[in-house]
């Protein structure tokens, strides 16, 4: 396996320096596959928040000022070096996260198309010259970047979820304050190496690892930050949301989601198979956009529950970076046992098991890929976040039936759909409460597409043209006297 090493960073990024907390103290970064402690980052709380914030604040007027043409160039450059790196990165990623190695270069692919998306569209972000309604007058919008944006990203994807928050950012012409998530800030602080390889100048990217708290409390209240891009439990979401009030400031949130996956009798059953294994066990079942519930109909479920029994009950189970690996560990013995109380809290409401239910022989933080059938609206999953490789199945009759109870949520991030209708296509489209719909394909984020939760799974979008407006701020002049 190509060594990352190199690729590691144990200190702070501000103002172009690496410099550890000023108490000295570190948090440890283990493997989850093993246990094992592989770096240790600087436990930072709110004075070395502030001079982060202090330095992206002193850059911003001279990097937003920076003409295009060179901003895009320092763009591409940190696109390529993502690609030249893709496998120390990925190794990186697979050793403090867990996910098989498969799936960290497919993330780290993803982040370099991120940031070249970005580079291009910000070519893009034009105004317009409005005809105006009366003589002698010009009315014209232009954007501007927002400011200093703070950059708040979970565990599950660090390397892509930043890639969404720092591309359009730094595209947009914005300087940014970064707080990876403790359980994996290397693929965080990475970022800030890179962007010093490609010639970034000093304070446009600021990495600061530590206590979420602290760091979280210093963000919201700082009048310098103008923009708080968050990823993470719509818990800390609406935390957030309360912090910032004080200080009016831009919010992106990407929180949770309760995806459901409906198949109707007229499926493909071997592609409804095959995306129920994607869109559930991905990353241990640890995205957002995994699916937490499954509703099959009644003519195609016993042929459909033979099928993905065998197929996820043979899903290998191992370290990520070991060859062949499916499904790795999870990312804490939090999650392990959130996966215990959802099972026992189903089994005891009357749900059977159908394969899994349990830790794995291979000890640690590993859990079997688990299939309850006869799930029921009064268990827990039904309406909580499993994120874990938990996979309830409920049974339904009607097209309506199916829709009621997929949409009977709080969230609305993603929903999966099997059917070969192409009328009921259009009416799911029209009548899932999503804002990420996947009709016969549950591997639907790229960057070219807006990604973002309706109700309470989010406010704001990341990718396609609508990504990098959240970054902007539109000034409207009127000359008149003409
Ligand atoms: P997850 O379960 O995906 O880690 P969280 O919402 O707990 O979801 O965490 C997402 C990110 O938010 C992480 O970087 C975490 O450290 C950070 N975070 C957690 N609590 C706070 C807080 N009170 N203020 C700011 N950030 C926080």
């Amino acid at each position: 396996m190509t060594d990352f090493a190199p690729l590691i960073r144990e200190a702070n990024l501000v103002n172009g320096d690496w410099i550890a907390a000023d108490s000295g103290r570190t948090l440890d970064v283990t493997d989850p596959a093993t246990g094992s402690v592989i770096a240790r980052v600087p436990l930072s709380g709110t004075v070395e928040t502030r001079r982060a914030i202090d330095a992206a604040s002193d850059a911003f007027p001279a990097w937003a000022a920076m003409p295009l043409g060179q901003r895009v160039a320092l763009m591409r450059r940190l696109h390529q070096l993502i690609l030249d790196n893709q496998e120390g990165l990925a190794a990186l990623l697979t050793a403090e996260q867990g996910k098989p190695l498969v799936e960290a270069r497919a993330e780290v692919g993803s982040s370099a198309a991120y940031v070249l998306w970005f580079a291009e569209e910000a070519r893009r972000a034009d105004g317009a010259v409005i005809p105006s309604p009366v003589a002698g007058r010009k009315m014209i919008t232009t954007r501007h970047p927002v400011g200093v944006v703070a950059a708040i990203t979970p565990w599950n994807f660090p390397s892509s979820m930043l890639a969404r928050k720092l591309g359009p950012a730094l595209a947009a012409g914005c300087t940014v304050v970064v707080k990876p998530a403790s359980a994996t800030p290397l693929s965080g602080l990475v970022w800030g190496y890179l962007a010093e390889l490609a010639g970034f100048p000093k304070g446009v990217v600021n990495v600061v690892t530590g206590s979420a708290r602290e760091i979280g409390a210093e963000i919201t209240a700082n009048k310098k930050v103008r923009k708080i891009t968050f990823t993470g439990s719509t818990e800390i979401g609406k935390e957030l949301l309360r912090a910032a009030a004080g200080t009016v400031k831009r919010m992106s949130m990407e929180l949770g989601g309760n995806a459901p996956f409906i198949v109707f009798d007229d499926a493909d059953l071997d592609a409804a198979v095959n995306g129920a294994i994607i869109a559930k066990f991905r990353n241990a079942g640890q995205t957002c956009i995994c699916t937490n519930r499954l509703y099959v109909q009644s003519g195609i479920h016993d042929r459909f529950m033979a099928r993905f029994a065998e197929r996820v009950a043979a899903l290998n189970v191992a370290p990520g970076n070991e060859p062949g690996a499916e499904q790795g560990p999870m990312i804490d013995s939090a999650a392990l046992t959130k996966m215990e109380e959802f099972v026992a809290d189903a089994l005891a409401k009357g749900a059977s098991l159908v394969t899994g239910g349990a830790r794995h022989s291979r000890g640690g933080l590993f859990y079997q890929p688990t299939i309850l059938t006869n799930a029921g609206p009064d268990m827990r999953f039904t309406t909580e976040e499993i994120f874990g490789p938990v996979a309830p199945v409920y049974r339904f009759d009607t097209e309506d039936e199916a829709i009621a109870a997929a949409n009977a949520t709080d969230y609305g991030l993603a929903a999966y759909a099997y059917t070969q209708s192409l009328s009921r296509m259009f009416r799911l489209q029209d009548r899932l409460e999503y804002g990420l719909i996947g009709i016969n394909e549950v591997l639907i984020v790229s960057p070219e597409a807006p990604f973002g939760g309706l109700k309470e799974s989010g406010l704001g979008k990341e990718g396609s043209w609508q990504g990098i407006d959240d970054y902007l701020e539109t000034k409207y002049t009127c000359i008149g006297g003409l």
